[in-house]
């Protein structure tokens, strides 16, 4: 993506991978891929971090600890979105 660092892991997968990340849904070595992509790479982190209130706002509105399928669903196609238009942008600078 924008950070121009190189990365053990694609920026997309870990986008993709943000819900289950907050969520707790995936395996420790998948978590700290994650994590060291976070620490590294601030456009993931600062999506990472958009996540997270998501979540919480959810967890108010809803009482719940987790977004119901559908609204996870649609803030999962807006995340590949944005990825989308990252890129996009990037091309157009070259
Ligand atoms: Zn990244």
């Amino acid at each position: 993506m924008s950070c121009g660092e190189p990365h053990k892991t694609d920026c997309r997968d870990v986008l993709a991978e943000v819900y289950l990340y907050l969520d707790l849904e995936c395996d420790d070595d998948r978590r700290e891929l994650i994590r060291e992509h976070l620490d590294e790479c601030s456009p993931c982190l600062r999506e990472y971090g958009i996540e997270q209130e998501v979540k919480i706002l959810v967890a108010r509105c809803c009482g719940a600890e987790r977004a119901p399928d559908g609204l996870r669903e649609r803030l999962r196609a807006k995340l590949m979105e944005f990825v989308v238009e990252a890129e996009a942008h990037e091309y157009l600078a070259e």
